[in-house]
């Protein structure tokens, strides 16, 4: 919308005139009266009402008056009237100030010389405004008052009478000139005195001259101002969307709304004052409207998309194409504490928010990220909890009683119980890590909403132990990770179940401790030995690589061994002659002297070799003789010491194993 003032608009050079002599007396503190209102403007006479000037509208009032400041009006008063308060300068010693502006002062004079001089005299002009009446009271003869074409048309002069015509100097021109062409075709010695006062003229022009080009036109003046009359009359010629105010609260705003081009005009009698102010609230409807127009309205709580301008470490700015920008603080973006917004977010990437606050109180909108994702979460949450949904999230918090996961910037917290299938007593691991779950609860006002990720890890378990019991049986060669480690064995995770390979099964030779031959995580190639319903039975000891297999043939007795003495007892030690093939040394064999036990003469790990004295299959027990190989003390016989010794390590070795 574009508002454009006119030149003329405004004050005139008698009004400005007349007004300023009544502020100049009030100045001299001395009690200021004037005639008639000094100027047809009802903002202007209240003020100077208030600063104490009273208006006469009668020359007998004058008469009660006295030592005071009368000004008689712009627009003049009648002969009559002006000798009567002149007088009251000495009568009642009143100072009698002339305000009448000079170009009416001018008609009055005219008036005045030609009727003396025996012209007739018409005035154009409305018959009851003040001008009018005080320039017809200059008149010495015949006075016409002339305001339409009926009464220009009615007008009948004498006979060949001389005439002088003069106008209301605020008259309108081209009514003027209408009603002068009707006049002159009626009266053949007229003389027309054309006395519209060129600021009227000027005036009115600019009005008819804007307003043609204006949607809109604002005339601004008293509702008793002839001439603001006129300017209306002029403007809604050119222009049906005139409004005539008195001051800036007559505007009805709304009424403006669709106008691209407004005009502002103003009677003589309007003061700039009122002018300005009029051309500043429309000048500001205007930018309110641009800005309307331009930026879109927004409120709390509605979702608005922006992109970011820039990002701090705990600050985020977006453009929303509003005429604020929206700020998302580090504390509305994430529930994640300290999170550094620059690894999360960069310049240029669009991003929905909610509103919280339009204005910020520091002109800016305040917005929030978390809240509309924990809503669209939360949303999404209920969706999966009805659909049973299986759902994944980062694990954000551990808890005494359980872990919370994030999901959208929604939390979700899971009991401890419901973590794992297994009872885990140091949830830490959890921190930071991808977990599935299902939500079980889900009460988001009262703030409870329960994931469940056991329930996932038994149903899995379950399907994958049916899987494997669907596909293994006894004698399959299974490969498997170690996952507990005992005392008696170790516990095998074959994908499904569990299978224990016992310690006797580890190994065709002895195992001292499981942890000293398997690790945690480690791969375990084993066959299945046994299933009874869940359970399953491992073995390491494939068939294949049974020591005894050769065991015949490679220690036939007589046979002379090397091997490792593995364990000591009082009554012998056992020999290691191939891992998972132990035999006894007894200890009446170890030395043809007298030996009170093994570890006497004999260490553990010490190679010693021995001959063969006895072979059992069966019962997987050999015989050593270290003594056999020995020569004979000179009071034994070689075949007498090689029969004791041979039966007293069989005896022995029946009630010991040499497994
Ligand atoms: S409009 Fe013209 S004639 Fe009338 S008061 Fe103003 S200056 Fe004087």
């Amino acid at each position: 919308m574009t508002v454009k003032v006119a030149e003329s608009a405004g004050f005139c050079f008698g009004i400005e005139c007349a007004v300023k002599t009544v502020y100049e007396q009030l100045e001299k503190k001395v009690p200021v009266y004037t005639f008639g209102p000094i100027t047809h403007n009802e903002i202007v006479c209240s003020e100077l009402e208030e600063k104490g000037v009273r208006i006469i509208n009668d020359v007998s009032e004058a008469d009660g008056i006295s030592d005071s400041v009368i000004i008689i009006r712009s627009h003049g008063v009648n002969e009559e009237a002006y000798l009567k308060l002149k007088a009251t300068e000495e009568s009642r010693h009143n100072t009698i100030i002339d305000a009448t502006c000079p170009f009416v002062g001018r008609i009055h004079k005219i008036v005045s010389e030609e009727s003396g001089k025996g012209s007739s005299i018409i005035v154009i002009g409305d018959a009851s405004h003040p001008e009018v009446e005080g320039i017809s009271g200059w008149c010495k003869g015949k006075c016409t008052i002339i305001d339409s074409e009926e009464e220009a048309l009615g007008y009948n002069p004498e006979n060949d009478e001389k005439t002088v015509l003069v106008a209301q100097t605020t008259y309108n021109l081209k009514k003027f000139k209408v009603l002068v062409e009707i006049l002159q075709k009626k009266i053949y010695n007229i003389n027309v005195v054309n006395s519209i006062c060129n600021a009227t003229e000027k005036r009115q022009r600019e009005t008819s001259e804007l307003a043609a080009v204006s949607d809109a036109m604002i005339v601004i003046g008293g509702s008793n101002s002839s001439n603001t009359r006129k300017l209306v009359e002029i403007s809604e010629k050119e222009c049906k969307n005139t409004y005539h105010i008195q001051t800036g609260k007559d505007l009805d705003l709304k009424s403006f709304r669709s106008f691209r081009c407004v005009g502002i005009t103003a009677g003589a009698s309007t003061p700039k004052t009122i002018i300005r102010e009029v051309q500043e609230i429309m000048s500001e409807m205007n930018f309110d409207a641009m800005l309307d127009e331009s930026m879109k309205t927004i409120h709390n709580g509605e979702v608005v998309e922006g992109k970011v301008i820039y990002v701090k470490e705990d600050e985020i700015a977006l453009d929303i194409g509003y005429k604020a920008d929206g700020i998302i603080p580090r504390s509305e973006y994430t529930n994640t504490p300290n999170l550094d917004l620059r690894t999360v977010v960069k310049e240029g990437d669009t991003i929905q928010a909610k509103v919280l606050k339009v204005n910020d109180g520091e002109g800016q909108v305040s917005l929030t990220y978390k809240r509309l994702a924990a809503e669209r979460g939360s949303e999404k949450l209920a969706k999966a909890f009805e659909d049973k949904e299986v759902l994944k999230a980062k694990v954000t918090e551990v808890l005494g009683g359980g872990i919370c996961v994030v999901y959208d910037e929604a939390r979700v917290f899971i009991p401890a119980s419901l973590v794992s299938d297994t009872y885990e007593k140091n949830l830490d691991k959890y921190k930071d890590q991808e977990i599935e779950f299902v939500v079980t609860e889900f009460q988001p006002k009262k703030r409870r909403i329960i994931g469940d990720r056991k329930q996932l890890l038994v149903a899995r378990k379950a399907e994958a132990m049916k899987k494997l019991f669907d596909t293994i049986k006894v004698g399959d060669v299974i490969e498997g990770t170690v996952k507990n480690i005992t005392d008696f064995g170790a516990f095998i995770d074959l994908g499904g179940a569990d299978g224990l390979l016992h310690i006797s099964e580890m190994s065709w030779g002895r195992v001292e401790s499981p942890k000293k031959v398997f690790k945690v995580g480690e791969t375990v190639r084993a066959f299945i030995k046994d299933i009874q319903g869940n359970k399953v039975a491992l073995s390491m000891k494939f068939p294949d690589q049974n020591p005894w297999a050769d065991a015949e043939e490679k220690f036939a007795v007589g046979n002379v061994v090397t091997g490792k003495v593995a364990r000591m007892t009082d009554f012998g030690a056992f020999v290691e002659l191939l891992p998972g093939v132990d035999a006894l040394l007894h200890v009446s064999q170890i030395s043809r002297d007298h030996i009170e036990k093994p570890s006497d003469v004999l260490k553990a790990g010490q190679e010693i070799t021995a001959k063969i004295v006895d072979f059992n299959l069966e019962d997987k027990k050999i015989s050593l003789s270290i003594k056999a190989l020995l020569p004979p003390k000179e009071n034994e016989t070689e075949g007498a010491a090689e029969n004791t010794t041979g039966t007293e390590a069989a005896e022995e070795s029946e009630s010991v194993s040499a497994e």
